[in-house]
């Protein structure tokens, strides 16, 4: 490849923040290390915390001069335990206990304080309960209003504030609690790029925080959390009404069984690049490094398994937020998925041509979105048989970008747009590098400029061959009609 910089990581990663990172330094050294964006986790922490890594985060990206995308997680509708004396509590196998409404007294054996007492009313003798990520499992035996007795069928330590899992059971809860909402208008205050909405179970769910984010006058993109059965079950809607969904196997893997898991994984990848979203794979891809330096040989199939089934992103949780390892675990997943990513040519049923060849053939229409479809195709396979070094879309909303990001090109896509926030946004777009670009006032020097940003940014070299694709309509989204063949 003739350029100097463009050997890009193809699939994005995203590490969450917390004790661990909160130090520049190591921040500096996280995104050095690659990392294309960083999570806020609102199931933690105070909002000051927040702020704080936030304006840690673009102190240090600006000093490197790169776009780093800041996600806000909403902890939404999750049940969760109350305290406990030290902070701790183990339940033996075998014994019994009880749910009771959390007063704020810390709980015991006999009296486990929870969040939801409403839980009684959609839960019947029989029925699991799951807490602490499902490593201890409780049997309902009887239900009272706001008592629930259950045997401890198999026992452990449970913490402060552990989550309780409700597996098959469907929850009259709002979708985003007062929390969510108070937290939704503070990170819209701090500008972040994309929100995070856990425990989806419907595209309803979607719509809802999209109005809520509107009364806000915020510009975040939305990304719906995959956790729940309901969700797998109205999985086409919600990945319709989201701009990008995550694949949260933490607690999917306790709502449904685990083995379930990975066939979920492939599909919603695979739909997700159908529907041209953005889609993130959680949870556990190395959790050995949180306490160990090196992976798993299992974790490193997992991360280049999620690589080549053409997952955009790849998400640290615990390992970069309270992990001893957090710099050397992201460049591990870097080298993981670059090597994935040298072989992913012999994998390539991925990219939406070759998912699409497989359903009956349906003309585009054309108009509007079928023209960018098909252009955004053309240029794929312009740049492939011609053997361009990259494919440049000049985009003032990021969505030329994303079409041929659906297309899963071999040559990198060069994005360039003159709005910083949408630039931080096409992070997490696969096998896009954003750019920004002054804005320009006709197509041509669009084009041209789009080019000599490329250049000046030692992505391309004077005389490499490019593809260009954009829009007609200046500054108007969502138009992509033309395509030009050029030379930098
Ligand atoms: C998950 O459950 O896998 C997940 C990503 O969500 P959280 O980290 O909020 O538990």
């Amino acid at each position: 490849m003739s350029s100097v910089r463009l050997k890009q990581r193809r699939t994005k990663i995203i590490a969450t923040l917390g004790p661990a990172t909160s130090e520049d330094a190591v921040l500096e050294r996280l995104l050095l290390a690659g990392v294309d964006a960083v999570r806020l986790n609102f199931s933690h922490g105070t909002h000051e915390d927040h702020a704080r890594q936030t304006e840690a985060v673009r102190r240090v990206a600006d000093g490197l001069g790169r776009p780093v995308a800041v996600i806000q997680d909403l902890q939404g509708p999750k049940i969760r335990l109350g305290t406990f004396k030290d902070g701790r509590l183990e339940l033996p196998t075998g014994g019994r206990t009880a749910l009771v409404p959390d007063d704020g007294r810390p709980g015991d054996v006999e009296h486990l304080p929870f969040s939801y007492p409403e839980l009684s009313r959609f839960v019947t003798p029989g029925d699991l309960l799951l807490l602490k990520d499902g490593s201890v499992r409780l049997r309902i035996q009887d239900v009272e209003t706001n008592h629930i007795r259950a045997n401890i069928e198999a026992g452990g330590v449970v913490t402060d504030r552990a989550g309780v899992n409700v597996p098959g059971v469907s929850l009259d809860v709002d979708s985003m609690t007062p929390k969510d909402l108070e937290d939704l208008a503070f990170g819209t205050q701090l500008g972040v790029d994309f929100v995070a909405l856990s425990f989806v179970r419907s595209a309803h769910d979607v719509r809802l925080l999209r109005l809520e984010l509107e009364k806000l006058g915020g510009r975040a993109r939305i990304i719906s959390k995959i956790e729940k059965r309901e969700a797998l079950e109205d999985i086409d809607e919600i990945i319709q009404a989201s701009d990008g969904v995550m694949i949260a196997r933490g607690d999917l893997g306790v709502e449904i069984p685990p083995e379930e898991v990975p066939h979920h994984q492939k599909e919603i990848i695979r739909k997700s690049i159908i529907q041209g979203r953005t889609v993130i794979t959680a949870t556990q891809m190395l959790e050995s490094m949180t306490m160990n330096p090196t992976p798993t040989r299992a974790e490193a199939s997992d991360v280049a398994n999620a690589v080549y089934d053409g997952t955009a992103v790849i998400m640290l949780s615990g390992e970069t937020a309270v992990g001893r390892y957090p710099v050397d675990t992201v460049r591990t997943m870097d080298r993981i998925a670059r090597h994935a990513e040298d072989h992913l040519w012999a994998y390539r049923d991925f990219s939406v041509g070759e998912l699409l060849s497989k359903e009956p053939p349906e003309r585009l229409p054309s108009t509007g979105e079928g023209i960018t479809e098909a252009i955004s195709h053309a240029a794929t396979h312009l740049a492939e048989n011609l053997g361009a070094t990259a494919i440049v879309t000049p985009t003032t909303s990021g969505a030329t970008a994303r079409q041929v990001s659906r297309f899963r090109p071999d040559a990198p896509i060069i994005a360039t747009t003159p709005d910083p926030s949408v630039q931080r946004q096409l992070t997490l777009e696969w096998g896009v590098t954003p750019l920004l670009q002054a804005r320009a006032q006709d197509t041509d020097s669009t084009t041209r400029g789009a080019v000599q940003a490329a250049v000046a940014a030692r992505f391309l070299r004077t005389g490499d061959l490019v593809i260009v694709t954009g829009g007609t309509r200046p500054n108007v989204p969502g138009h992509t009609d033309f395509i030009n063949v050029d030379t930098a």
